[in-house]
């Protein structure tokens, strides 16, 4: 089992566990005192530990020894537009596993939905980056509106627009790029003509297509994350 827990985690020290952890791993994982569990703390990275206890609503590991230190997080964002519910948890959970940095969730017009649950989106990262071994979580922001997003954008971060009316090749746009960066898709319904000018016309903005055919829009953050850590080695 491979768990994110509060830190700092540290050689020797004990690490009391309660409510849905402690349900996990004495409930379904079954562990028992002396088994081995993995535990992360987003700070100092991925310790093997033992299992001290095991009780019904409380399990006490010892951490052991440093397994890796907390890993280097490529610097992408993904600033995506919200979506229904489940597809945006699909982006979160996807987003994390192919190890962006942080996620940005977008107001735009023809957003269905304007807001996030922050501890679901933080359940549904940790739980993704525990099933994927990341020993460091995607910060996700509070949403923005679009133009709120485009106001305050740093001078030094591309922002790469997928644009389903065509830019240049996201592969190349990619490989031609190095450092920070972010990838900004739009909603179910797209961005309106008034908003896809305003991207555009954006200093930082570089249209970006995907290819001819028009993705959904969690199908297009997906593939065009996969993309840009297969180009950036990452
Ligand atoms: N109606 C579909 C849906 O329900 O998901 C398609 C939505 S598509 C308009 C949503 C977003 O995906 C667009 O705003 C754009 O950012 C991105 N997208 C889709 N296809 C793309 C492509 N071929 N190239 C670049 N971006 C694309």
């Amino acid at each position: 089992p491979r768990l994110f827990v509060t830190g700092p985690l540290a050689e020797g020290a004990s690490l009391p566990l309660d409510g849905q952890q402690a349900h996990y791993l004495a409930k379904v994982m079954r562990v028992e005192p002396g088994d081995a569990v993995i535990a992360c703390d987003d700070v100092t990275g991925e310790w093997a530990c033992e299992v001290v206890s095991a009780g019904k609503r409380d399990v006490v590991l010892a951490v052991r020894t440093r397994l890796r230190e907390r890993e280097a997080v490529p610097d992408f964002v993904l600033c995506a537009a919200l979506l229904k519910k489940p597809n945006f948890d699909l982006v979160l959970e996807k987003a994390t596993e192919l190890g962006v940095a942080a996620v940005q969730p977008i107001v735009t017009r023809r957003c269905v939905a304007d807001k996030l649950n922050p501890e679901r989106a933080l359940t549904i990262v940790t739980e993704a980056a525990e099933q994927c071994a990341r020993t460091a979580l995607p910060r996700v922001d509070a949403p923005a509106k679009l133009e709120a997003l485009l106001r305050d954008w740093p001078q030094d971060r591309p922002l790469f627009f997928a644009d389903e009316q065509g830019g240049e090749p996201a592969a190349a746009a990619f490989a031609a790029h190095q450092g920070p960066a972010a990838l900004l898709v739009g909603p179910e319904g797209g961005f309106d003509e008034e908003e896809r000018a305003l991207v555009r016309a954006h200093p930082q903005a570089r249209a970006i297509t995907l290819g001819p055919r028009i993705l959904r829009a969690e199908t297009a953050c997906i593939s065009a994350i996969g993309l840009w850590m297969a180009v950036s080695g990452d």
